[in-house]
């Protein structure tokens, strides 16, 4: 075990003027290896692809000042100890959200690559993404792993925040960024939305649905305990927006758009939105919110297993429906199935109905629910 500085989830979304997007604390990490520029953990290796030695190994200890984000202007030893900070933090996430997973499937996930410093020839970047290697829809001729990676950009612009100065924006020290992104890694293992496990390496696609990220902003929501995962960084983005991606909003299939050119990550926002309630609505029947996350887990896991032999238009169709993921979530619980239901319906989520139908119900049929 090694000490480690790290921004601890506690419901920060939700809380104003503050500096850093957490609570600076200590944990005890559990670390294989420390590199010059990157950590090793049995569930993920987290490495800073840029020039220069970020940890010397003299102390053993992986405490480092986040130093208001580092970025360009802010000096080089500042720079060094935000960038030792990033791999840390990312790694603390990183190895908390695989472990939470894991304990819910009952077996490990396989080994997660961060990299951190991506694409910066092309653009400063704030962002992160999950990339498999191949030359399928969305290739990214950086990726290597065939088991998944996350890649992470050093960092551009900064976050404002009123009376606590400026921060700058890099997503290492974002532990929504960091969960969501382990969250596809925990889609692309369980459910497997785009049905990559039948796609040759050469053939992966990355090109996210809706429901994958929907799904990796529920994750983010249950390991943060917030369902205003993005409410620090993107605080001046009004709460009734969809890019805001808060999940207490109360998104339903109305919101809905589909088709080639609508934003997964706002339609997303349907399906994170309908399971956070049925998440709640879980908890105040008295039971352990994790059974919850048990049955979105084991649900995935299902319909991941369920596939066809070859990859067809029909199996990758039925794979972006709500409907079918929710189904197999309320036979992973069947005790807490009609909760589930009952608060999914409220968001004009139904069985067996198609994510196209579902939508056009909710504009236009007698039940139209609830606006955010
Ligand atoms: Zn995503």
């Amino acid at each position: 075990m090694t000490r480690a500085a790290v921004y601890l989830p506690d419901g920060y979304g939700a809380s104003e003027g503050r500096a850093g997007p957490g609570r600076l604390g200590e944990v005890e990490l559990d670390v294989l290896e420390v590199g010059s520029a990157q950590v090793v953990m049995r569930e993920a290796t987290v490495r800073d692809e840029r020039d220069g030695t970020l940890f010397t190994g003299g102390s053993g200890e992986l405490v480092f000042d986040p130093s208001g984000g580092g970025g360009p202007w802010a000096g080089a030893a500042a720079e060094r100890a935000a960038r030792a900070f990033g791999v840390v933090n990312t790694a603390f996430h990183a190895q908390r959200a695989l472990r939470y997973v894991s304990r819910l499937l009952g077996h490990p996930l396989p080994h997660l690559l961060i990299r951190i410093g991506m694409h910066e020839q092309s653009r400063p970047w704030c962002g992160g993404h999950y990339r498999l290697p191949g030359q399928g829809v969305g290739a990214d001729p950086d990726a290597t792993s065939p088991a998944g990676e996350v890649h992470m950009g050093g960092g551009a612009g900064f976050v404002a925040r009123p009376g606590a100065g400026r921060y700058f924006r890099v997503p290492t020290h974002n532990p929504a960024i960091i969960c969501h992104e382990a969250g596809h890694h925990v889609c692309r293992h369980t459910a497997d939305f785009r049905l990559n496990k039948l796609r040759s390496h050469g053939r992966h696609t990355n090109k996210k649905t809706a429901l994958d990220e929907g799904t990796a902003d529920v994750i983010t929501a249950i390991l943060l305990g917030t369902p205003d995962i993005y409410g620090w960084h993107r605080h001046d983005v009004p709460v009734a927006e969809q890019r805001r991606r808060r999940l207490d909003s109360r998104w339903t299939m109305a919101h809905f758009q589909g088709g080639p050119g609508s934003d997964p990550h706002a339609d997303g926002t349907v399906w994170a939105s309908a399971c956070w309630s049925a998440r709640r609505r879980v908890a105040e029947t008295g039971a352990d919110p994790v059974r919850f996350d048990t049955l979105l887990l084991l649900g995935m896991e299902t319909i991941g297993r369920d596939h066809p032999a070859d990859l067809c238009t029909d199996a990758l169709r039925e794979r972006r429906h709500f409907s079918r993921l929710m189904a197999a979530m309320a036979q992973a619980d069947p005790s807490l199935a009609p909760h589930v239901l009952a608060a999914m319906a409220e968001h004009g989520i139904h069985l067996g109905v198609s994510n196209n139908d579902l939508s056009r119900a909710a504009r236009t049929g007698p039940t139209r629910l609830v606006d955010a």
